[in-house]
């Protein structure tokens, strides 16, 4: 069984609070009185400024004049895990620098990252079927599948490493052992499941791997699986024993607490709204203040802007102006989980078993049926149900995605989505699925399951990339994965896309900073090998230190 938290010894909060992500938060909550939420610096607030146009326009709008919030090394938009991470670590490269980060929302780590807006699946693809595919000739291509594998090893050394720094709490507050199992079904999967299955296995990544046709094997690790089935379906599954289920939302709290503790300046209820690139290769960056203060425009100037905004990351690269981002467009997709807290339901299934797509569906809509550990608590999640909002954050506006079509992307996202109409299609259908419909779905996985055990609670968004096919300026392709685009000499980055984003953050932000600081790689690299035994390596290519290093990390993440 895995080892995962006991929510009762842990004092788990209530249902109805979890359920909500507007809980209060002590450490990250901020004075509403109109305090600025950083630590050990008040917002200057100097007069106001007669810059630009932008100035004057927003003074108008936003009632009020410009402040002038001073000046930092580093900006970070949007206080997600990606920010947090790339906060945290700069710090630790550059403890001198100024960094500040600036949220929306009243607090930090409740978008996308928040526990119950992703399925939380430390993603190293020992059961997610998309990272294998298949191609029509019938051979199984496991690149892909080593390398998020080898991302989520540099996620592990890294949190391990700050672990052991006491830089981030209780670690099992965030991470469980939950083991990652594939199930399908049918003569043609199973011989499917048993090649991929085959392929892996040498690789040392993989090679604690378990492969199954036996009910009564399989029944040992996921009982569930057998509440009302046939014995005679034909079934296979594979097994991963060490897989981890992540707390994302909870890691991002510890990541902000240890970067406030560490210098770091936290503002909430801030919202970027628009930057300008200067002459001297700055940023003056606008920030539009979420309440009812007097003076609710700032700007700050800075000599790097990171922008981790999740969804909404599209719409401020485009502000920025830079070139790079033409052509780029975004297609959100929602989603809907089936959440169960039946205890003893969620006792009999201690795994994460992912399942094969539906015709049509993206990767990312692959069934699941996912014991978690959210806040403490343990439940099971199913899905996420695919559907389609126009907003790029779960609480973003309606406006979103007719906010971005510009000339130079419109026809680059008509041909992406002329491309994958079976997408829309199977989005249509998702979102006409009435709640008996989903449980159907539900029942591949558990014959016998009862609608009144589930409740349907709705996902965060993701914000899939549409971009040019190469340098054509019309044709375009829709993209499952996360793209990190950087401007102006490397002074200006974002993150595009999400999947299988949080699991690769840490990769996401050492590849930022090796991409927008190559005159400082020599100089961190030392450090980057203490924070990352394996920086520069491949672990795939040294089967000796991977064992050692996997090992070492389970061990200090306590998921042996
Ligand atoms: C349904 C679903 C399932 C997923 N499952 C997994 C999974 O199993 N494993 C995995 O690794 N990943 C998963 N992901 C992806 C993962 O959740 C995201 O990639 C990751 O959380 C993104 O982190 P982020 O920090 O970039 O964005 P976010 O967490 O969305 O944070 C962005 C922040 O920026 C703020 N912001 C936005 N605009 C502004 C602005 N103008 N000014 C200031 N602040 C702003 C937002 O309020 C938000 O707090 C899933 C995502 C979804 C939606």
């Amino acid at each position: 069984m895995a080892e995962r938290r006991n929510s009762q010894a842990t004092g788990g909060p209530m249902l109805e609070r979890r359920l909500s992500t507007d809980k209060m938060d002590v450490l990250n909550s901020r004075d509403h009185s109109g305090g600025s939420g950083s630590v050990g610096q008040s917002t200057q607030k100097t007069g106001i400024s007669c810059g630009s146009c932008f100035d004057f326009i927003q003074g108008l709008q936003g009632g009020g004049p410009v402040a002038d919030d001073g000046e930092c090394d580093v900006l970070l938009i949007g206080g997600g895990i990606m920010c947090a991470s790339l906060g945290v670590m700069l710090q630790q490269l550059e403890p001198s620098w100024k960094i500040r980060l600036y949220e929306r929302l009243s607090q930090c780590g409740e978008e996308a990252s928040n526990g119950w807006n992703n399925a939380g699946t430390g993603h190293a693809a020992l059961c997610e079927l998309n990272y294998t595919p298949e191609s029509k000739d019938g051979k199984i291509n496991i690149t892909k599948a080593i390398d998020i594998n080898e991302k989520f090893q540099v996620s592990r050394q890294w949190w391990a490493w700050l672990a052991t720094q006491g830089k981030l709490g209780d670690v099992t507050d965030f991470i469980a052992r939950t083991p990652h199992m594939t199930f399908v079904h049918g003569e043609k999967n199973v011989d499917f499941l048993k090649r991929r299955y085959e392929l892996l296995k040498p690789n040392v990544l993989f090679e604690d791997m378990e492969y199954s046709e036996d009910h009564s094997k399989i029944r040992g690790w996921a009982p569930l699986l057998f509440e009302g089935r046939d014995p005679r379906d034909k079934i296979a599954c594979t097994f991963y024993h060490g897989g981890t289920d992540v707390d994302y939302g909870t890691l991002t709290k510890h990541l902000i607490h240890s970067f406030i503790k560490g210098g770091g300046q936290v503002r909430m209820n801030y919202e970027i709204t628009n930057l300008e690139y200067n002459a001297d290769g700055t940023w003056t960056v606008y920030i539009w203040k979420r309440d009812l203060s007097a003076s609710r425009m700032s700007k700050v100037r800075t000599k790097f802007v990171f922008c981790g905004a999740g969804g909404a990351t599209l719409q401020i690269l485009q502000k920025s102006g830079i070139p790079e981002i033409q052509g780029f467009g975004g297609f959100p997709i929602s989603g809907e989980f089936l959440v169960c807290q039946n205890s003893d339901i969620v006792k009999k299934h201690p795994a994460k078993i992912y399942g094969k797509a539906a015709v049509g569906a993206p990767p990312m809509s692959v069934p699941h049926l996912d014991a978690r550990v959210i806040d403490g608590k343990e439940m099971v999640l199913f899905g996420p149900y695919a559907g389609f909002s126009p907003t790029y954050l779960k609480q973003g506006r309606y406006t979103d995605l007719v906010s971005t079509l510009r000339p130079h992307n419109i026809l680059p996202m008509a041909t992406a989505g002329l491309k994958n109409l079976d997408l829309t299609v199977y989005l249509m259908k998702e979102l006409a699925a009435s709640k008996e419909k989903k449980l159907e779905a539900l029942k591949e996985f558990i014959p016998n399951a009862r609608g009144e055990d589930w409740t349907i609670c709705t996902a965060g968004q993701r914000v899939q990339v549409m971009k040019r096919n190469g340098a054509s300026t019309w044709d375009g392709i829709l993209q499952f994965g996360t793209e990190v685009v950087s401007g102006q000499n490397g002074s200006i980055a974002g993150l595009l896309g999400a999947s299988p984003g949080a699991s690769v953050s840490v990769m996401v932000a050492v590849d930022v900073l090796l991409k927008c600081f190559p005159d400082k790689i020599n100089g961190w690299t030392p450090k980057f090998r203490t924070m990352i035994p394996s920086f520069g390596q491949q672990l795939n290519d040294n089967p000796e230190m991977a064992r050692r290093i996997m090992e070492q990390t389970a061990r200090i993440l306590r998921i042996q």
